[in-house]
């Protein structure tokens, strides 16, 4: 196939493909599956051979959230019946924390709901960081605390976070439909102050909530042009509860072409499998494995991943190995004050026309589970 070798091709050189070639991916057909991920996978050899990095997550608040994301389990007003708890103490998110980091995380996400943090929340996130920090040596710390005001990531960045997370989630012509008390600019803002502060930027998408084929195209390009150092990539979790309980509009091969189309847009980008894999992918998450090169370990903020030990062996039989500690994520020319910057984004073409989303899968209630365990409870993590 013409379109794939061309892919690869560029992948390879880290050029950019054209909103075309992009919306081409996500157009091929089921029979052409493999072929695309097997040219994805090329990309993502090219620039991480067969490492997958681990990140676990702890929640550090949960739900009663003001923001009304729609897509979001914690928002206002939402039904969705969740753990809701306020701040975890140091200790006890540092003990979190410990027990993803021995099940073979290298990187610990701590997040906290909410529009933003105010100083005082800065401080408890920092004594966090460095609660975690003292009694794991190496690890990495991420902070996704929400909008941030003046001043705030360079706080973050102070106290030892080493990394800030905020998505941008869909196109910015859409994100007035997902959420009406922030905006696009908001989180692009915020994304640049982490990077601004030296933090390495994580920004991604949630794919899923009824968007066009030309969204999920702009929102990667968007990212692409923001130069995070990884991009997360959501499937929509379907809550009970929330305004998009509704909206199972992905089936696993579609979740596939999502991740090969995001590869090859950012070849030289960790690439996170993120929240919805178990939902969407479902057997096919090994597949997935070919095109990113990051997964979360265990469970996610609200729901219940599958278990850790079997995260880790879907990474094993499929012939991959976790990355430790001791091993760069970054291709080099990618790390701080290494090589040349990545090829410029090209000019984005005449935006097609706005396309159909895929026909309603199953949904697949059965296998949202909402989180009852780790973090705000008094079970054991899932790591
Ligand atoms: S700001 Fe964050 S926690 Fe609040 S509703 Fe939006 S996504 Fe959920």
């Amino acid at each position: 196939m013409d379109l794939l070798n061309t892919l690869v091709d560029k992948g390879l050189r880290r050029e950019l493909p054209t909103r075309e070639e992009a919306l081409a991916v996500l157009a091929t057909s089921d029979d052409e599956l493999l072929d695309v991920v097997a040219a994805a996978g090329k990309v993502r050899r090219q620039w991480f051979g067969r490492r997958v990095k681990l990140n676990y997550l702890v929640n550090l608040k949960s739900g009663l959230c003001p923001e009304d994301c729609s897509y979001c389990s914690q928002r206002l007003g939402s039904k969705a019946e969740i753990l809701k708890y306020t701040w975890l103490k140091p200790d006890d998110a540092s003990k979190a924390a410990a027990a993803g980091l021995a099940g073979g995380a290298k990187r610990v996400c701590l997040v906290a709901s909410g529009r933003g943090p105010t100083d005082k929340d800065v401080d408890r996130v920092s004594e966090t960081i460095a609660a975690i920090k003292e009694q794991n040596e190496g690890v990495e710390v991420c902070a996704c605390l929400g909008l941030l005001s003046d001043g705030q990531a360079e706080r973050l960045r102070a106290a030892g976070a080493d990394a800030y997370n905020h998505n941008l989630n869909t196109s910015e012509a859409t994100y007035g439909d997902i959420c009406t008390t922030h905006d696009f600019s908001d989180r692009v803002s915020t994304v640049q102050q982490a990077q601004a502060a030296g933090m390495s930027a994580c920004s991604g998408l949630i794919a899923g909530m009824g968007e066009s084929d030309a969204d999920l195209v702009d929102v990667v390009f968007a990212l692409r042009e923001l130069d995070p150092d990884s991009v997360p990539v959501n499937f929509l979790i379907p809550f009970e509860g929330t305004p998009l309980a509704k909206e199972w509009n992905l089936t696993p091969q579609r979740a596939l072409r999502i991740l090969a189309m995001v590869r090859f847009v950012c070849p030289d980008i960790e690439v996170r499998l993120a929240g919805g894999r178990e939902v969407h992918l479902r057997s096919l998450q090994p597949l997935a494995l070919h095109l990113v090169n990051s997964i979360f370990l265990g469970d996610y903020l609200t729901s219940e991943g599958q278990a850790g030990k079997d995260d880790l062996a879907m990474i094993a039989d499929a012939g991959f190995e976790v990355e430790g500690t001791d091993t760069t994520t970054l291709p080099e020319h990618r790390r701080p004050c290494g090589g040349t910057a990545a090829a410029a984004p090209e000019e984005d073409a005449e935006a097609p026309a706005a396309t159909v989303p895929a026909p309603s899968d199953e949904a697949r209630r059965d296998l949202v589970s909402v989180r009852r365990r780790g973090a705000g409870t008094d079970l054991p993590p899932n790591a």
